[in-house]
């Protein structure tokens, strides 16, 4: 897809006080900057979602940071890809490696949770990519090849947006090379063509793993890179609205 989407991922972040304050400020950022070809999502706490949508009504869309599998039931403490679409969002991050790690997650529950975001209407944002072991054992495009094939749905029908985010790039100030970034982003796409049968058109590969404004030009500059995935940055106001400023000068 041409444009790029700019995705901040809070994770457990943000007391109310400090969210609404983040929020404003990006909110007053985007206001006077914003441009049609960058779309910013923010990904904040459940708890967040309703303020800061309101806040950023109009300039920035709203996402989850993960979805059930279930579109309500006896799941307590899990939120649906449903009720997230009832609370404003259009976005829901689903399979970020966090999650994989720390909920066990596999790439099959993370194609279920994938198909009931787009039943809702939302766009999953379908995370993958390779831990430090499998980068170093030379198979980061075998492990690739394999989550999109096992956690990409099937017919998808509207836009197909997929993080690629090294595990071990992920809050650790490490980046991908960008010639790497290229290369797994054009395996990704043509994947994703191959085997899911998606339009180029509709197919964005966001790069996600400590990106910051620092290094946020370079890297949206790489051929078939659609956006980012920001983490830690994407808490401080600046740092975000400068990787946001490094998306416009780019479109
Ligand atoms: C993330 O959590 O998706 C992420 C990319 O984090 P960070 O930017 O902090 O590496």
């Amino acid at each position: 897809m041409s444009g790029f989407l700019i995705a901040a991922n809070w994770k457990m972040n943000g007391r109310r006080e400090d969210g609404l304050s983040l929020a404003k400020k990006l909110a007053g950022y985007l206001e006077k900057h914003r441009q049609e070809e960058v779309e910013c999502v923010i990904c904040p706490p459940f708890t967040l979602l309703g303020e800061v949508g309101k806040i950023c009504d109009g300039v920035a869309a709203m996402g989850g940071q993960d979805c059930h599998a279930s579109a309500s039931g006896a799941f307590t403490g899990n939120i649906s890809a449903d009720m997230l679409e009832d609370m404003g969002c259009s976005y829901v991050i689903v399979g970020h490696s966090e999650r994989r790690e720390q909920h066990g997650e596999t790439d099959e529950m993370i194609r279920s949770k994938a198909m009931a975001a787009y039943r809702a209407g939302l766009t999953p944002i379908i995370c993958i990519g390779e831990t430090e072991a499998q980068q170093e054992a030379g198979q980061t495009i075998e492990v690739i090849r394999r989550q999109v094939q096992d956690a990409v749905p099937e017919g998808v029908e509207g836009r197909l947006v997929i993080a690629y985010e090294p595990v071990w790039a992920i809050g650790t100030g490490k980046t991908a090379s960008l010639n790497d970034i290229e290369m797994v982003h054009g395996a990704i796409a043509a994947l994703a063509m191959e085997k899911k049968s998606v339009a180029p058109e509709r197919i964005s590969v966001l790069y996600g793993g400590s990106v910051k404004a620092a290094n946020a030009s370079e890297i949206l500059a790489v051929p078939d890179v659609g956006g980012v995935l920001v983490g830690g940055a994407s808490l401080i106001a600046e740092e975000f609205c400068a990787i946001l400023d490094a998306a416009n000068e780019l479109v």
